[in-house]
């Protein structure tokens, strides 16, 4: 099998670099503007990490394609991260939008829409109440809330290297010991994280079984398969487990669907008929429109219900004047019942085939050590030869200079996949010939890279 030849990483790291820079002269003009009122130029810090040497400025966006202000048009296998998983603009979107713009945009008040979207979440993940948030992030910062304040618990448990958004107790993880830390890179934290949460590995039944049995743990946050340090499947029969420890040692569970949503309309618990006491989702659920939604079980809506004083709600920490806006709601409703459904998921599985077959035939006619992983319809290729079980597994696999190089050879010939690992997800409006042209470009990468196959 064939190791990269560092030598020629570089040099072809390089190139790339400045083909870049050459054929992106106006969004490096519009970076050099962006430096002067944005601290790193850019509208969030993390922006800055994309692969070319700064980023690209966005013209327009339409379906599963933008051009940029130079003019150069891309398809987009990253799709904002999954919040343009219905495809940029949709139309159905667009029209809710339009119209309830025009009818107020934000009320402090609910909306009928907002029974249609309860109702229909009722269906999709089987929870049974629903609240709603401008984002994943605050929905699964609410939930952990809720489930404190149930349970009179102080701590959560995380999996190492999840991420949930910007939940300060989640930036937790173990070092090379497996003693857990202050994950490297966060930023001014309120206490050290090991004083509110536990770090253990995904698919670690035995780290679960003694992190839980202290009985201090309020909620336990998983995504359903770890997406964010690579894909992680968890282990046959890893959920049942998770669910009877929970449950055993009263300790509550969130299920993160913000990005296993592209496993079917209803995520992977709706497919795999989990049972968590809050279910998350957001960023794709309104078109873009911001909007996170948190979901509960009856008990916990009983438990919470009794432990409330409805004259203080409006004061203990989960709040937001915007949330359950009428524009979001709208939208959410509209890319519900007209975009996000089966015959899309249908759709874009068959797409995720083709572009698994594709990049798998690459890596065994090169006889690469690499992998690909897929999750509905989402694919990503690893530089290791089988797949990780947990976060530290994964994490120790990252090659960044390689990830950057395929990134970046992606970009300078119109594809923009998912920062930063290699991490493509199809759309609503994604084509066969998107498919194709990828397989192509990939093929062509790993030949400068390798050489003939
Ligand atoms: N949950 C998961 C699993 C995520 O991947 C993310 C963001 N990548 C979030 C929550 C947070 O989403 P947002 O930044 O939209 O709040």
């Amino acid at each position: 099998m064939r190791a990269v030849d560092r030598k020629r990483l570089e040099k072809l790291l390089k190139e790339e670099e400045r083909k870049f820079f050459n054929e992106h002269p106006k969004s490096y003009q519009h970076f050099q503007r962006a430096l002067q009122s944005m601290q790193g130029g850019v509208p969030m810090l993390w922006m800055i990490r994309w692969a070319g040497t700064f980023p690209i400025f966005v013209q327009e966006a339409k379906g599963a394609h933008f051009i940029d202000v130079d003019g150069r048009s891309y398809i987009d296998f990253c799709l904002g991260d999954t919040g343009a998983m219905a495809g940029h603009a949709p139309e159905a979107t667009l029209e809710a939008i339009n119209n309830q713009s025009a009818k107020g945009i934000t009320h402090m008040l609910p909306t009928e829409d907002a029974i249609w979207v309860g109702e229909e979440l009722q269906r999709r993940f089987g929870l049974r109440y629903w609240q709603f948030t401008l984002s994943a992030t605050d929905a699964n910062r609410f939930s952990i809330r809720m489930a404190r304040h149930i349970t009179r618990r102080p701590k959560i448990l995380v999996f190492n290297y999840c991420y949930h958004g910007s939940v300060d107790e989640t930036f937790i993880s173990l070092d090379d010991e497996g003693t857990p830390v202050s994950r490297i890179g966060n930023l001014g934290p309120p206490v050290n994280p090991t004083e509110t949460t536990k770090v253990i590995e995904f698919n670690d039944i035995p780290a679960l079984e003694t992190s839980l049995a202290a009985k201090d743990v309020a909620v336990v946050l998983a995504e359903p398969v770890m997406t964010n340090v690579g894909i992680i499947h968890p282990d046959q029969g890893y959920h049942e487990e998770l669910r009877e420890i929970t449950r055993r040692t009263g300790t509550l569970l969130i299920i993160d669907e913000t990005h296993t949503l592209c496993t079917s309309p209803g995520g992977y618990t709706g497919k795999f008929g989990l049972k968590p006491d809050f279910l998350v989702c957001g960023k794709s659920l309104a078109g873009g429109i911001p909007v996170g939604v948190y979901g509960f079980t009856q008990e916990v809506a009983d438990a919470f219900w009794s432990k409330i004083d409805i004259d203080q709600s409006d004061v203990g920490g989960i709040g937001g004047t915007l949330a359950g806006n009428a524009l979001s709601i709208a939208a959410m409703r509209a890319t519900l019942e007209k975009v996000l459904t089966q015959e899309m998921y249908t759709r874009c599985e068959k797409l995720a085939d083709q572009y698994e077959q594709g990049v798998q035939n690459t890596i065994n006619s090169f006889d690469l050590p690499w992998i690909v992983k897929r999750l509905g319809f989402r694919v990503e290729y690893w530089f290791r030869q089988t797949p990780p079980r947990n976060g530290g597994e994964a994490n120790r696999a990252v090659d960044s200079d390689l990830d950057r190089f395929m990134h970046l050879w992606a970009l300078n010939r119109g594809i923009l996949m998912t920062p930063f690992h290699n991490m493509a997800l199809i759309s609503a409006d994604t084509k066969e010939a998107d498919v194709n042209y990828h397989t192509e470009i990939f093929r062509e990468g790993i030949q400068a890279l390798f050489g003939k196959s």
